[in-house]
C-alpha cells in the first residue's frame, strides 16, 4: 500500500486512540460516541464532517444491531471510505495523444507547489513523456531558481524570464515552446503571495487568457496545492481561492508530516473538489494519486 508509510503519524495518533477507546469502553453508548467524536475532531476531520460521520455510524450500528465496540472498526472504515469517495475522479485529465497537456498549479507560498511540480515532472518523465516547466512565480525571491533545481534534478527544461517579469509573458513563452517542441506535458508554477489577493486573481486570469488564446483546450487541470499540516486553515484557503480561480482539483501535501491526516476527510466532504494527488514526503517519488479505499486501508492496516 503506497500510502502506508506516509500515514504513519496519523495512523499512530488516530487509530491507536480509536483502538484504545474500543478496548476501554467495550460497549457502544452515548459516552462512547462522545469520545469518538473528540478523537475524530482531534484528527482534524472537522466538526461538520464528524457530525455526519457519527450520524452515519449511529444509523449503521442500529441497523446491524451492533452493541460490542469491537465490531465498530470495520463499520468506521466503511463510512470513512464512503465519505472520501464522493464521486471519485482522482486521475488527471490529459489532452488527447499528440497534444500538450497543460497543468496549472495555484496555492499559497510554502504549501509545496514547486516540490509537487518537480515530483509530477519526474512521474511523467518516467512514463516516457516529454515535460516542460514554466516558472510563473516571478514574484517570490528564489522561486525561479528553486524550480530550476527541480528541473535539473529530474532532467526537464524550465522556461523562465527575469524575476519580477510578467507571469503571463512567461506562460506565453512556455506555451509557444511546448507547441514548437511537441511537448507532452507543460507544468506551470504561479505566484502564491497572500497579500494583494485581488492582483493575484487578476494575474491568474491573465495567465488563463494567454494560455487559452494559444491552446483553446488548455489548461486541462488547475490544481490547488494545500499543506495538510495547516489543518483547518487549508480548508479555508481552499474556500477562498477555489471559488474564484477555476480550480479543478486538489493536491494535499505533507501528509507524512502530520498526525492529523483526517483533514483529507474534511476537505473531501466539505469541498466540491476531488483530491487528485497527495504528497507523502520530500523526495521525487513521494507523490501518489489519491485512492480513498487504499487510503483508509493504510490507516487501519
Ligand atoms: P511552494 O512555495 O508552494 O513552492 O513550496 P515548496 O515546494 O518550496 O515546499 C515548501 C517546503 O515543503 C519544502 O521544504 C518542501 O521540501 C516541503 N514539502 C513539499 N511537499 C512535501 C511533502 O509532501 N512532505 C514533506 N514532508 N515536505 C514537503
Amino acid at each position: 500500500n503506497v500510502f502506508k508509510e506516509g500515514l504513519t503519524k496519523t495512523r499512530t495518533a488516530f487509530v491507536e486512540a480509536v483502538e484504545e477507546l474500543i478496548t476501554r469502553r467495550k460497549k457502544i453508548d452515548e459516552d462512547f460516541y462522545e469520545e469518538l467524536e473528540e478523537i475524530l475532531i482531534g484528527a482534524d476531520v472537522g466538526v461538520n464532517t464528524v457530525m455526519t460521520l457519527i450520524d452515519d455510524l449511529r444509523a449503521e450500528v442500529k441497523k446491524r444491531k451492533i452493541e460490542d465496540a469491537a465490531e465498530l472498526q470495520p463499520v468506521l472504515s466503511e463510512k470513512l471510505v464512503e465519505l472520501l469517495k464522493g464521486d471519485d475522479h482522482a486521475e488527471l485529465t490529459m489532452a488527447p495523444p499528440g497534444e500538450t497537456t497543460v497543468i496549472l498549479f495555484v496555492g499559497v507560498n510554502g504549501v509545496g507547489k514547486t516540490t509537487t511540480i518537480g515530483k509530477l515532472a519526474h512521474r511523467f518523465k518516467s512514463e516516457g513523456k516529454s515535460v516542460l516547466l514554466a516558472a510563473g512565480d516571478t514574484f517570490r525571491a528564489g522561486a525561479i531558481e528553486q524550480l530550476e533545481v527541480w528541473g535539473q534534478r529530474v532532467g526537464v527544461e524550465v522556461i523562465r524570464q527575469a524575476s519580477g517579469s510578467d507571469p503571463a509573458a512567461v506562460m506565453f513563452d512556455a506555451v509557444q515552446a511546448a507547441k514548437q517542441r511537441n511537448v507532452d506535458v507543460l507544468l506551470c508554477d504561479t505566484a502564491g503571495r497572500l497579500q494583494n489577493k485581488t492582483n493575484l486573481m487578476e494575474e491568474l486570469n491573465k495567465i488563463f487568457r494567454v494560455i487559452k488564446r494559444e491552446m483553446p483546450n488548455a489548461p486541462h487541470e488547475v490544481l490547488m496545492v494545500l499543506d495538510a499540516t495547516t489543518g483547518q486553515n487549508a480548508l479555508s484557503q481552499a474556500r477562498l481561492f477555489g471559488e474564484k480561480s477555476g480550480v479543478t482539483g486538489l493536491v494535499l501535501t505533507k501528509l507524512d508530516g502530520t498526525a492529523k491526516g483526517g483533514i483529507v476527510v474534511a476537505i473531501r466532504n466539505e469541498l466540491n473538489l476531488p483530491v487528485k494527488l497527495v504528497g507523502l514526503g520530500e523526495g521525487m517519488n513521494d507523490l501518489q494519486t489519491f485512492d480513498s479505499v487504499q487510503f483508509v486501508h493504510a490507516l487501519f492496516a
